[in-house]
This record gives C-alpha cells, structure tokens and sequence, in this order.
C-alpha cells in the first residue's frame, strides 16, 4: 500500500505497472484526484469497475488533518496541521496584491539551531513526506473561495527543506507536474539556510533559490547560524553563482536585520561588497520576536537607515513587509512546541 500524494506522477506510473495495471491509469488517477478533487475511486467513471474496487487496496489517500486556523488582522492565515504521534507544523497563507502565498513546512522542528529562530528551539522531531507537504496545500486550498487560487509556494516555514532534499524536490515535482496542481516551477521558492552541497538541486528543480544570509562575515553569520562553521560564505556564495549560472535566474538573499548584530551601515555597505558579483535581490526582514530570543528589532529610523545604505550603494533591495505578527505567524515566529508548553503570547503590532 502506498500513499497516492507521496507518488511523483512517473513514480505513480511504475507503482501501477508493478501491479499489473496499464501506464495510463496514473494520468487518470491523476486528473481526478488533483484536477477534480474527487478521493472516492468509485466515481471515477472512465475507470473500470474491476479496478475501481481494488484500488483501495493499493493507494491510501491521507492527507494530515487540519488542527487550527487563525486570521491575522492584515488578512495572513496561520494553519497547523496534525503530523501524528502529538507532532504537528503550520502553514502561513500570506495574500499580498494578486498573489497568494503559502508559506509551508518541510520539518516538525529543525536542527539547524539559528540563535534567531523561534523554529530552532525546537529540535528536529521528524521529516515530512512529499504528502504532507502536498498536503499542506491542499488543505489551505480546500478552505479558499472557488475563485481563489495558491499562486506561488515558499519552502519558509518550519525546518530546513535542504535538510530533508529527497521529500521536498518530489512534493514540488508533484506540485508541478501538468496533470495534477499544474503549478509553474518559478513560482516555487525553496529557502535554504546554506546547505551547500544540495544546493545544485533547486536549479535542477526549477524551482527559485532563496538563501539566508543574515551575516556579512564568516564570523557575525557562524555566531548566529552554525551552519556557517560547516559551510562558510565563501563556499555559500560559490554555490548561488552557480545557481545563477545554471539558471539565468536571481537568486534571493534573505537578511534578518538584529539591532546591534547586523543592522549597522557599515554591515550594509559590507553587504553590498559582498555580493555584488552575484544576480540577487537583497531582502531585509526585521527581526520578528519571540519569547527569550535575546534579540531586538531595530528601531523603524534604522531599519530605514539600513535599507538606504544598500540601495545608495547599489544593491537591489526589499523590505519583507512583516505580516501576521499578531497571530504569530511571521518569519521565523513558527513553532509547535511553545504553544504545549504554554508560552504562547501573541505579539501586538
Ligand atoms: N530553514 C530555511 C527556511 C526558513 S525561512 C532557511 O533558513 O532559509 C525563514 C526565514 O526567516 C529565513 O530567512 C530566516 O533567516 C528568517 N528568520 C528566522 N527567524 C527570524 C526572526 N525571528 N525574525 C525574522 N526573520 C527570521
């Protein structure tokens, strides 16, 4: 028995064969499943009733359960999703003009141990599977309007996707493949904390590389993410040129601005030296808090300040709106874990 959403459609394809069932039942399953949200095999009128019947002895069709739902006063959703055992991860749905993003999960809790990261608090417990990846999407997408869509997907949520690579590039084959949820590559974002030797596999994805920078040197981005021992900058940002060169695309850094750790100008000029070589669009996330992070946002005057310097001295550069801090839902705000421990405290914007 298998579980049909962790099948890539090919993979789908050669389960069926094994089986003795013609190649082209999995473009069926695939359409009605995906493209016509029907889960009961016994309305799947171009299927034969013989097959109908036996294909529940063969593909399972769970998807996680949807536990909570909250609505941010900006219009941001949070989801958490039940992962079994007691394990669950959230999902944040951010609308922002004509997109709609969903933010997903890719592991309960993470071992990369960034000092900033409210995630990081909680240690890995568990990989998802490619269906409960899907299944993040699906279910966020069960609860739109007919008339609403899921533009774009980012790999943002809880856990290092790089860090369970296998899982992640087949939920996004399955969020890609024409027959099913049909979604354009590019408009699939996986964001690493600098995992580099898997790096290569977001170009051959297609999907876009977003990567977090947070430090300008080997020595401010190792105090803060001990990724970096591992893999220093020089090695990180090699392996974005390389996405570059495969791609014709931009990479995306991200840079959490922590008052007093990465937010002087000097940091912003150095950041600029850095990767000016490099076809990438900077974005500046304010640090978003949480309980005994042990950092603080920078003041508005030098969030801005921070953001000049870039631009003036040539960078392409964003600031991340912060969205859905009242429900706990902005960048690196996700946990499972607090909220069982009771200090869950909503910030107030
Ligand atoms: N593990 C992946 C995916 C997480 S993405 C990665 O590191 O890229 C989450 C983004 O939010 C990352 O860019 C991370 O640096 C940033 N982030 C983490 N904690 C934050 C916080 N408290 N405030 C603002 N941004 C944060």
């Amino acid at each position: 028995m298998k579980n049909f959403y962790d099948l890539t459609a090919a993979e789908l394809a050669d389960y069926l064969v094994s089986k003795d069932i013609k190649k082209f039942r999995a473009q069926q399953l695939y359409k009605w499943i995906y493209g016509q949200n029907e889960t009961d095999f016994n309305n799947m009128t171009d299927i034969s009733k013989t097959l109908r019947a036996q294909l529940p002895e063969l593909l399972s069709l769970d998807l996680p359960a949807m536990l909570t739902e909250h609505i941010s006063k900006d219009g941001t959703r949070k989801y958490l999703f039940d992962m079994g055992e007691g394990r669950s991860v959230e999902s944040v749905l951010i609308p922002s003009g004509d997109r709609l993003t969903l933010c997903v999960s890719s592991e309960v809790g993470c071992n990369m141990a960034c000092k900033f990261c409210y995630t990081a608090k909680q240690k890995l417990q568990r990989r998802l599977k490619a269906s409960e990846i899907v299944g993040q999407l699906l279910g966020v997408s069960s609860k739109l309007p007919e008339d609403m869509r899921i533009t774009n997907v980012v790999f943002m949520g809880m856990g290092e996707p790089l860090d369970n690579s296998d899982e992640v590039f087949r939920s996004i084959e399955i969020m890609h493949h024409s027959w099913g949820l049909n979604m354009s590559r590019k408009k699939i974002t996986v964001s690493t904390s600098g995992i580099v030797p898997e790096m290569h596999k977001v170009a051959d994805s297609g999907a876009r590389l977003a990567v977090s920078l947070n430090g300008v040197n080997d020595e401010v981005r190792s105090g803060i993410m001990p990724i970096n021992k591992r893999w220093p900058l020089t090695d990180l940002l090699q392996a974005c040129r390389d996405y570059c060169d495969t791609t014709g695309d931009r990479v995306t850094l991200e840079y959490v601005l922590l008052k007093d750790v990465t937010d002087s100008i000097e940091d912003a000029r150095a950041l600029y030296e850095l990767t000016k070589d490099i076809p990438c669009k900077i974005n500046i996330i304010p640090f978003n808090e949480h309980p005994n992070s042990g950092f603080q946002r920078p003041s508005e005057r030098a969030i801005q300040r921070f953001q000049n310097a870039l631009m003036d001295a040539g960078s392409h550069v964003l600031r991340r709106k912060t969205m859905g801090r009242d429900i706990y839902a902005a960048c690196g705000q996700l946990t499972t874990v607090a909220k069982q421990q009771n200090d869950f405290q909503p910030a107030t914007v």
